[in-house]
């Protein structure tokens, strides 16, 4: 069976991909198998070499994966040149594995007795990913696993599966040897099937909440190491003093950045005191004035949302918002024909319990929560079962502060509508936003794909 993809813009179909059934998910393991005992042999510094090539490879096709993005996720070319960039800086972070694999030494912990702790990886790994950043996912996952000496079995979104194939593609010219990076494509039954795999060691997810949630389940079963990051819903404070044009511009790429379908997206604005009367006008303009159109256009300000079953789910939720009283400020607006466009959507005076400021969403609809003090900002956005990000918008270092240490979530913003962790910090949340322990990138990263190993000796004299 095919699979095929589409320019999310205009609908035109711009390639197909292979189904992979049980048998090729296996052959694609058995290759990833195969390979694990010469790669994982061949020296770390030698490892990161081909990486370093990959990282400058990926910098000389940055444009075509940047349009790939662009074309099959609906984004923005300066958007997904932006998540291009972030990828490559992922590879370049695996590039120092050497060090990042280092491990402890303390001589003498008892009489004669010294002790190291060393790192070791794991075997085949496998990597799930969603639509919303082809190239960057991707990229969070196997160039770490691979130079820290695994072997990867890939399996993009069947929405956005292109941009592997072109990440693979390029991998081909860097010299890793045959079976150490695989690809399959495919939907759930693909997924499971990688799961159930005795030899895969490793899973890596990052998609939406329940099937995060289903993946570590079906992992854990099997006693396998995974990483399951889900889904969000991120709560934005602005304080009465940051009530002004650059917290609105920030709002608004927080908002409608992607067209709303980004983990990190700042879909609920919580303002504090007088904040919601300076701010609500100033982002109905602002978000009234966003030019939607094809990604790669260079006008473009908000591409399509990824498919009409998105399109019909963000619709159901405006449209059950507006029937139980909820008040629309602005909605719809001018669209273009073809794709599957969704116009910039705001609501005020949002019940905080509503599904409006509770469910991921994941389209451009901007909810606004009007509140009387911090506390209650926190404690509305703490209320959330996700736990993915939240930002603060203000000039008062105590609020900022107090904000920062009671938020429930993993990634905190400061004046920064997106606060997105660069390759060497962790990636990821808390609550329903993660399953498992371990983040994607960083040291995180590091520890999920090694296993560690101590080592105690004592030498006769
Ligand atoms: P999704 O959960 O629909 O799909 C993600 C991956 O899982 C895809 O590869 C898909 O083929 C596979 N999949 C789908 N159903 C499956 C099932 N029943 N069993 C096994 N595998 C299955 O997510 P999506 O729509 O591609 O991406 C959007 C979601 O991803 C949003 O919820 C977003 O918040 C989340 N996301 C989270 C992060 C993060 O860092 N926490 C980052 C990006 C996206």
């Amino acid at each position: 069976m095919q699979l095929t993809v589409r320019d999310k813009a205009t609908g035109e179909r711009i390639g197909s991909v292979a189904v992979a059934r049980r048998d090729d998910v296996a052959r694609a393991v058995d290759r990833a198998a195969q390979a694990f005992p010469g790669w994982s042999q061949i020296p770390v510094v030698e490892r990161t070499r081909r990486l370093f090539r990959y990282a400058d490879a990926l910098e000389r096709y940055r444009e075509e994966l940047a349009l790939s993005v662009s074309r099959e996720n609906g984004k923005t070319l300066d958007d997904a040149r932006a998540e291009v960039r972030r990828g490559i800086e992922a590879v370049e972070f695996a590039c120092g594995m050497p060090s990042l694999m280092m491990g402890d030494a303390l001589p003498d912990v008892a009489r004669g007795i010294d002790s190291i702790s060393l790192r070791y990886p794991l075997g085949v790994c496998a990597g799930i990913t969603p639509f919303n950043f082809p190239a960057m996912i991707p990229l969070w996952m196997f160039p770490l696993a691979i130079a820290a000496g695994n072997t990867f079995v890939l399996k993009p979104s069947p929405q956005t599966p292109l941009t592997s194939e072109m990440l693979c593609e390029v991998a081909r010219g860097c010299d890793f040897p045959a079976g150490v990076l695989n690809l399959v494509h495919g939907e759930a039954a693909t997924v499971e099937a990688l799961i159930d795999d005795p030899r895969v060691a490793a899973i890596s997810f990052v998609g939406s909440s329940g099937v995060a949630r289903a993946v570590q389940e079906r992992a854990l079963r099997a006693h396998k190491r995974v990483q399951a990051l889900g889904g969000a819903k991120n709560y934005v404070i602005v304080m009465p003093d940051a009530a002004n044009d650059a917290t609105c511009s920030a709002v608004i790429g927080a908002a409608f950045g992607g067209a709303g379908q980004r983990c990190l997206a700042g879909s609920v604005l919580v303002a504090v005191g007088s904040a919601g009367d300076v701010l609500a006008p100033m982002l109905i303009d602002a978000a009234a004035k966003l030019r939607l159109g094809r990604g790669a256009d260079s006008a473009t300000e908000m591409g399509p949302v990824v498919s009409a079953e998105a399109l019909a789910r963000i619709r159901g939720y405006v449209e059950r918002a507006r029937a139980a009283g909820a008040e629309m400020l602005l909605g719809g607006g001018e669209i273009p024909n073809e794709g599957t466009f969704a116009a910039p959507i705001i609501f005020d005076r949002v019940d905080p319990e509503s599904e409006l400021a509770r469910d991921e969403i994941f389209g451009p609809v901007l909810a606004i929560v009007r509140t009387e003090s911090l506390d209650e900002a926190i404690a509305i956005a703490n209320r959330s079962r996700y736990g993915n990000a939240s930002s603060i918008f203000t000039r008062d270092g105590g609020a900022a502060r107090a904000f920062a240490s009671r938020i429930e979530v993993g990634m905190v913003g400061i004046n920064v509508g997106i606060a997105a962790p660069m390759a060497f910090f962790p990636f990821g949340g808390v609550k329903e936003s993660i399953f498992g322990d371990l983040r994607c990138h960083g040291k995180d990263a590091v520890a999920f794909y090694t296993q560690q190993r101590v080592v105690v000796s004592r030498w006769p004299s």
